[in-house]
């Protein structure tokens, strides 16, 4: 495919997981402007990836920060990054000021790190944490009943701004197994919101739903969502990262 085609195959997936986006606010009673599509460009190219502004979808996500970098210095500077897989401490300094937000605070450690680096730069970070609510072993997160614990020590963090909570769903054949993964992660938000009411921040977002199951997500009321596969499949020089 030349580029030509491969703009008009993004165009139209685009088109396609928009409307199903839609579809899935109406069910729920939301208004779409409630959820923000982020698309994930791990496995394209930066040339591909540059397609989605010209379409105007200007949030795109990385997993990985060294890629994050690398497509960072590619693409138009309108683009809002999304940091949406795991954040080493050794990398925070050079991945906060490219980042608009990071999903995947895991740890107090990275927080205090991300903090930290904030302050140096003399302004404040938009974090979310990323909470694993299926317990999988092999996934990085806070465990459920460990955030209500962090109220103490996200006080002292005067430079993060934590605005809401992240997951990722077990991979499923059926989607609506992963519904009660995304209601209960929106039930944590809500207890949240009321037991951190001092901390001052508005707890918003909901980041939850990739390619496989990202309508169950917005029914149950992710506010963001992180699409690759839906977007960009076949249309990489590279491997899943
Ligand atoms: C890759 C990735 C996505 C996108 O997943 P798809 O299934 O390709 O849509 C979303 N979130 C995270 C954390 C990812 O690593």
């Amino acid at each position: 495919m030349d580029h030509s085609e491969i703009a008009e195959t993004v165009r139209q997936r685009l088109a396609d997981v928009d409307s199903r986006i839609s579809a899935a606010c109406r069910r729920a009673g939301r208004r779409r402007d409630e959820v923000t599509l982020v698309a994930v460009t791990k496995t394209v190219s930066a040339e591909v990836a540059s397609i989605l502004p010209e379409l105007g979808v200007v949030d795109l996500g990385e997993s990985r920060p060294q890629e994050l970098w690398r497509m960072a210095a590619s693409l138009p500077a309108g683009v809002r990054w999304h940091l949406v897989g795991h954040l080493q401490r050794n990398k925070v300094e050079k991945t906060l000021p490219l980042t608009h937000l990071i999903h995947s605070a895991d740890s107090v450690r990275l927080l205090h790190a991300i903090n930290d680096q904030a302050a140096s730069l003399a302004r404040t970070a938009q974090v979310l944490l990323e909470v694993n609510m299926s317990r999988e072993a092999n996934k990085t997160g806070f465990a459920p009943d460990e955030v209500s614990d962090l109220k103490e020590a996200l006080s002292s963090l005067s430079r993060v701004r934590i605005t809401g909570l992240m997951t990722i769903a077990a991979l499923e054949d059926d989607p609506q197994r992963c519904r009660q993964t995304f209601s209960r992660l929106r039930e944590l938000l809500d207890r949240l919101k009321r037991a951190w009411h001092a901390l001052g921040e508005p707890l918003v977002h909901l980041s939850m739903g990739m390619s496989n199951d990202f309508e169950v997500a917005v029914e149950e009321g992710a506010t963001i969502v992180r699409i690759g596969t839906a977007l960009f499949e076949g249309l990489g020089d590279l491997e899943p990262k």
